[in-house]
């Protein structure tokens, strides 16, 4: 049972209502806007509606909350499945649409208005938004609020009918202008709205239910239980049970809030990310970058850590900002524990090795993990010239260097003790190459007494592969973007993205399938990207090694 599932509020809740008898099994949803692709804030609501189901043999539906077509389609409804599915989770046969209730909620409709607790309204919008009042004020009532039943019936037709234009007429729920609550004020049903084209319904409709009204009557028609929402819907809560109250559904959900995920150093409003994508701030919603589950996934993580960081950060009603660094450290375990290792030059530097033995190894026979054998072995080819990175080289060393420098020894990892004997400049002044010497005892250990500090990666010149590497920051420099009424814009990180285009690699890495997910000893940890191929292969950074942000964020200043 999980971690998430154990210690939450909501969890609690669950366990009384199964215990007293309320339910004998329980149901939720996870009811998505298709307006644009998943993100991290998503997933947390994904493991808890579908993690509380599993937990509790209950089923959790997949609904599709399809009430306002003009920013809907279908691109994002196919997103969102797959990031559902790959999340790890599935909905069998219970995949639903609240345009699938658009019937029926016309006849609730219909049957609020034969009550007296619905009216056609004909204030215009900005008229309606007058006479609600404010927070310290009470509303005024419609002088359209005591039209007869019949008088309301026919309008009501005549608007589905499309006879009148958008905006000329509402149905509103006859409820309390006096209330405190303003979402109680008489509520908006129904807007009419021509011309669009809905991505399941077609031209059907041009009369279109609220969010409010169609959602607790969309959980009562499939027998949701409980009804988890984010705490901004924690005022909407009374109008939610007048709904399902006053119309004949066949159920009464509760609706139960909890804390929204926000996350430092990135956006998770759907407005935002649609303007990164649109703007061309960045590739796409599967740029490596985002905090979509598709950019995640592309960046290199796997559902088992998106869901473990779901668990760390837990569910609470206090709103906060999850730090960055929790996210990255759910990723870094699981690869460290589980991607193989390999190893990959970033910044190459030729290393000629004058004096290699004739019985040196062609092919180095390498562990893929140091701490699990059951990841077996691989041959690294080896041979007389090599690359290794600039960075492991110095001519001049700060104190306390410990790699390669002119006249000094360090080891070339699973193979020999080399020492640099000769640097060799271009006409520039730049080196472009090392002459090293052998030592031919050392291969793979040090002989007794012989202390070598330093150990370096490497990849064989013949043999490597040119890769390219795309390092992936932090999209934006600071923890909360657009904080301080700065345009979000005004806060992203210059160095998010830098593209390295000569690096060398090993061929069983490149050779990989894209998806497959790699420790770059002394590195970090990378994926091959899904356009990647075995002659131009492509690698993301999906984590540094440690969490080195903290450092260099501190000595940017
Ligand atoms: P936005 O306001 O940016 O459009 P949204 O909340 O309207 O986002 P939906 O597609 O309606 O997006 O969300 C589907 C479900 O996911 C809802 O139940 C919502 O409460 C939940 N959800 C959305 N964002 C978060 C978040 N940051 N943390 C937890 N749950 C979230
Ligand atoms: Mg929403």
């Amino acid at each position: 049972m999980s971690e998430l599932t154990r210690t939450n509020f909501i969890r609690q809740i669950v366990e009384e209502d199964l215990a007293n008898g309320k339910h004998t099994s329980i149901k939720t949803r996870f009811p998505p806007e298709p307006n644009g692709y998943l993100h991290i804030g998503h997933a947390k609501s994904i493991v808890l509606n579908f993690g509380l189901a599993e937990d509790f043999d209950g089923a959790c539906n997949l609904r599709f909350d399809d009430t306002n077509p003009h920013k809907e389609n279908v691109e994002f409804v196919e997103s969102i499945k797959a990031d559902v599915r790959w999340l790890g989770f599935d909905w069998g046969e219970r995949l639903y649409f609240a345009s699938d209730y658009f019937e029926r909620l016309h006849d609730y409709a219909v049957e609020l208005i034969r009550k007296g607790s619905a009216y056609v309204c004909d204030l215009t919008p900005e008229e309606t938004r007058a006479y609600r009042g404010t927070l310290t004020e009470p509303g005024r009532e419609s002088p359209y609020r005591d039209r007869g039943v019949d008088e309301n019936l026919e309008l009501f037709r005549r608007m589905r009918a499309g006879e009148f234009p958008d905006g000329a007429r509402t149905l509103r729920a006859k409820i309390d202008m006096a209330s405190p609550n303003i979402n109680m004020r008489d509520p908006v049903l129904y807007r009419i709205r021509h011309g669009v084209i809905h991505h399941q319904t077609g031209s059907e409709w041009c009369l279109y239910p609220t969010y409010d009204y169609t959602h607790p009557i969309s959980d009562a028609l499939e027998g949701i239980t409980h009804s988890l929402c984010t705490l901004e819907f924690e005022d909407h809560r009374p109008l939610y049970d007048w709904c399902v109250a006053n119309v004949s559904v066949p159920s009464r959900p509760r609706q139960i809030e909890f804390s929204r995920l926000n996350l430092e150093y990135t956006v998770m409003s759907k407005r935002l990310l649609t303007q990164l994508v649109e703007e061309g701030i960045v590739e796409g919603w599967d740029d490596p970058r985002m905090p979509t589950i598709a950019g995640l996934r592309r960046r290199g993580f796997t559902p088992a850590a998106v869901r473990e960081f779901c668990e760390r950060v837990g569910v609470t009603k206090a709103d906060n900002l999850v730090e960055m660094g929790i996210l990255e450290s759910a990723i870094r375990d699981d690869l460290d524990a589980n991607a193989p290792r390999t190893m990959a030059v970033l910044h190459p530097l030729k290393v000629v090795l004058t004096d290699l033995p004739a019985d040196a190894p062609a092919e180095i026979i390498a562990g893929n993990h140091p701490k699990n054998e059951a990841m077996g072995k691989r041959g690294v080819a080896f041979g007389a010239e090599l690359y290794i990175d600039r960075g492991d080289f110095a001519e001049d060393p700060p104190k306390g260097f410990k790699r390669l420098v002119p006249g000094g020894e360090v080891r070339l990892r699973n193979a020999y003790v080399i020492r640099c004997d000769e640097v060799i400049k271009d006409g520039m002044g730049e080196v472009i190459e090392l002459r090293c010497s052998v030592d031919a005892s050392t291969l793979g250990k040090n002989p007794e007494g012989r202390k070598v500090k330093g150990v370096i990666h490497w990849v064989c010149a013949a043999a490597g592969v040119r890769a390219e590497v795309r390092l992936y920051d932090r999209l934006f420099n600071v923890p909360q973007p657009g904080g301080g009424g700065r345009d979000f814009r005004d806060d992203l990180n210059a160095d998010s993205l830098r593209t390295l285009t000569n690096c060398v690699v090993e061929a069983s890495a490149a050779a990989a399938a894209p998806g497959t997910r790699f420790q770059f000893e002394r590195e970090g940890y990378f994926v091959l990207d899904p356009e990647s191929t075995p002659e131009r292969p492509l690698f993301n950074r999906t984590v540094t090694l440690k969490d080195t942000w903290g450092k260099a964020q501190g000595a940017r200043k």
